[in-house]
């Protein structure tokens, strides 16, 4: 499960004889309280065993991913929608609930576990199955950022989900991290939208009012529209910046990006690999892909986190 402030996917994930989403399905998150939240889990658990015709005792285990940190069975700073999750009682009481083992994790922390489990992102001919250090930035309303060493998370617990806010260029709009021009308050969809509108004279419209957001904004840039073009040329300076930056915190081997944002790269990857300077270490590499699992990440990744115990 990928629980989201709106929106809750749940997926059923087959472990053997290869590993796939054999049923999904999206619904809107329950945000009426954590019984009701159970309840809604467990229907869809119910509707994802008739989806894929499976009776439900084949169910081993359930992951689950939540937009904010959690350290063990504490989750905390949360969306306001489902601040009802904060506390300690909902892994325990969805365990109880769905009668299997439920495992619970950030959901920036589970799209890295997804990528370097399911993403096809180890290097060919390598004896490890898993790329050694994996970085996942995931590009949204958003920025998650996760590290994954040798099909591990680093940490044990979400310690570092905030690790979007570092300062990359000051600028007058403040965060609500504290800082002016951390990456995420510049490379989130809305960020992209906003520097559009600004090059393009609309100063007076927010973004919330602009219905097709970043993806019409990479839309209009690939037309040639001037204004557009600036906002990704602006964008791209900034998510370079970082990635430079989380080279050297991390020291990644595969940086992948995914999220939202991750479907209208292809065309501007190139721009990103080409302003890769960050060098630890005399012979470093970095590949920068885009993810292969798209918006099922999360899925993967809450399936991967029942199979790395
Ligand atoms: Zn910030």
């Amino acid at each position: 499960m990928d629980v989201g402030g709106t929106r809750t996917k749940y997926g059923l994930v087959k472990s053997s004889p290869e590993r796939s989403l054999v049923a999904q399905r999206v619904e809107k998150t329950q945000t009426t309280g954590l019984d009701e939240f159970i309840a809604a889990a467990d229907h869809a658990v119910f509707q994802l065993c008739q989806d894929a015709g499976i009776s439900r005792s084949a169910i081993a285990a359930a992951g689950l991913g939540v937009p904010g940190y959690v350290d063990g069975d504490l989750i905390s700073m949360v969306y306001d929608s489902i601040a009802f999750m904060e506390g300690s009682s909902l892994r325990p009481a969805l365990q109880d609930a769905l009668g299997i083992p439920v495992y619970l994790d950030n959901d920036a922390r589970l799209i890295a576990l997804g990528e370097a489990y399911f993403g096809g992102h180890a290097s060919a001919g390598r004896a490890n199955p898993f790329p050694p250090r994996l970085l996942s930035l995931t590009l949204g309303t958003g920025l998650g950022v996760a590290l994954v060493v040798n099909g591990r998370l680093q940490e044990k617990s979400s310690i570092n989900h905030l690790a979007g806010h570092i300062p990359i260029r000051p600028v007058t709009r403040p965060c609500f991290c504290g800082f002016s021009g951390c990456l995420e308050s510049l490379v989130s969809s809305a960020a992209l939208v906003t520097a559009y509108l600004e090059f393009s004279g609309q100063t007076a419209r927010k973004p919330e009012e602009f219905p097709e957001s970043a993806q019409t904004v990479y839309r209009l840039a690939e037309e040639g529209n001037p204004a557009a073009e600036q906002a990704i040329r602006q964008w791209l300076v900034d998510l370079t910046s970082g990635l430079n930056a989380y080279i050297y915190l991390y020291g990644p081997d595969v940086i992948v990006l995914g999220g939202g944002m991750a479907k209208s790269l292809p065309p501007w990857v190139s721009h990103l690999r080409q302003g890769l300077f960050a060098h630890p270490f005399r012979d470093y590499r970095v590949t920068l892909d885009l993810t292969t699992l798209g918006e099922q990440a999360g899925l993967y990744g809450a399936a991967a986190l029942t199979m790395s115990r």
